[in-house]
């Protein structure tokens, strides 16, 4: 399929590098491309950034038949852009959209799409340190439609965002409230795909979280509240007597690509992790005991964040003296080195 692309032929002015705030500012362009019943994707663009028009009535706008992923590209001091296991990305797409029921997308036509809407928005990836572009492609269901089935219309879009340092300052520990009474997703739910349905889903007790004074929440399981899952929208480390464990991915866990990655990376340095459920209380226990090491959250927007400390029923836990534990730097530093082209790709995770 060729993809038509169109100009903005006034563009639009660039903001300042150093005061980005996440997730504000958008490109001059964007791609978009349509999929109808029996055609298949069709009309693939890059177009000026700008609104779309959508019936009042599009199924999304109801049923919540949508899907989204997130990544990033960075530019390295030579100036080249790259990305970081962008095909991962990718693959979990079409793995939520099988989820989902929206039809598969071409892998490979889709990355080329974003390579050249970064191209010709290049002059938009930051190069400040610790900035990045980051790339939101997204798919929803179209048909104006009131009635619940799949649809047989869908929108793909992908958008830019050059996206300021996670960490001004360097890495700051936050503290988690652990959620028992709200969940994030069941077993046999959608815990798995990256929609958006599970996010908003989330909001209340994000909001529970923040009024009492918490930067995220600690997820425990659907069924009994009793399993550690996620952490606000992170996958979760602990270093526990020098092992690595992490909640396995059994259905309700989000598969991040930096979760992957990080697991790769530790088990490269001849450490240990283990994939495991793992209870709040096995949890609570080994901290009594002195086992904790560290916690860390890890994604793409802040690909590392230390958690200094956690609160579970009135119980208020600190870790490693509020300070960033060295394992959790020393990921951070190699992952944001080898994404930001300072440290050597020696895994082959880069794509430029
Ligand atoms: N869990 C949830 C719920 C998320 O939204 C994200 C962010 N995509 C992650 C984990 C981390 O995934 P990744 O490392 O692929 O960004």
């Amino acid at each position: 399929m060729e993809i038509t692309i169109t100009k903005r032929t006034q563009l639009k002015p660039k903001p300042d590098e150093n005061n980005l705030v996440f997730g504000t500012e958008f490109t001059d362009h964007m791609f978009i491309m349509d999929y109808t019943e029996g055609k298949g994707w069709h009309d693939a663009k890059i177009v000026p950034y700008g609104p779309i028009e959508l019936s009042p009535a599009a199924m999304v706008l109801h049923y919540a038949q949508e899907v989204f992923e997130g990544m990033k590209a960075y530019k390295t001091p030579e100036g080249d852009i790259q990305f970081f296991r962008p095909m991962e990305n990718f693959a979990r797409m079409n793995r939520s959209n099988a989820r989902m029921c929206i039809p598969q997308i071409d892998e490979e036509f889709v990355f080329d799409a974003l390579k050249q809407l970064v191209a010709l928005d290049q002059d938009w990836v930051p190069h400040a340190p610790g900035t990045s572009l980051y790339i939101r492609p997204f798919v929803f269901a179209t048909d104006p439609f009131i009635g619940v089935r799949t649809s047989l219309h869908y929108k793909f879009i992908i958008i830019l965002s050059p996206v300021g340092a996670y960490y001004a300052t360097g890495l700051q520990p936050a503290r988690m409230h652990v959620e028992d009474i709200y969940s994030r997703t069941v077993v046999g739910g959608t815990g798995e795909a990256k929609c958006g349905g599970n996010y908003a889903g989330g909001l209340a007790a994000q909001e529970k979280a923040h009024d009492e004074g918490f930067e995220q929440i600690l997820w425990l399981d659907g069924a009994e509240r009793k399993y550690i899952e996620e952490v606000g929208t992170s996958n979760i480390f602990f270093k526990v007597d020098g092992k690595f464990i992490t909640p396995e991915l059994h259905g309700t866990i989000l598969p991040g690509i930096t979760r992957k990655s990080v697991i790769e990376l530790l088990r490269s340095w001849g450490e240990e992790v283990i994939e495991r459920r793992i209870t709040i209380d096995e949890f609570v226990d080994m901290y009594h005991k002195g086992q904790i090491e560290e916690v860390f959250g890890t994604g793409t927007a802040a690909v590392v964040s230390p958690i200094g400390g956690l609160e579970y029923q009135g119980e208020d836990m600190s870790f490693n003296n509020g300070e960033i534990g060295e394992y959790t730097q020393k990921i951070y530093d190699t992952l944001f080195g080898m994404q930001t082209g300072t440290v050597e790709d020696d895994l082959g995770w880069i794509v430029k």
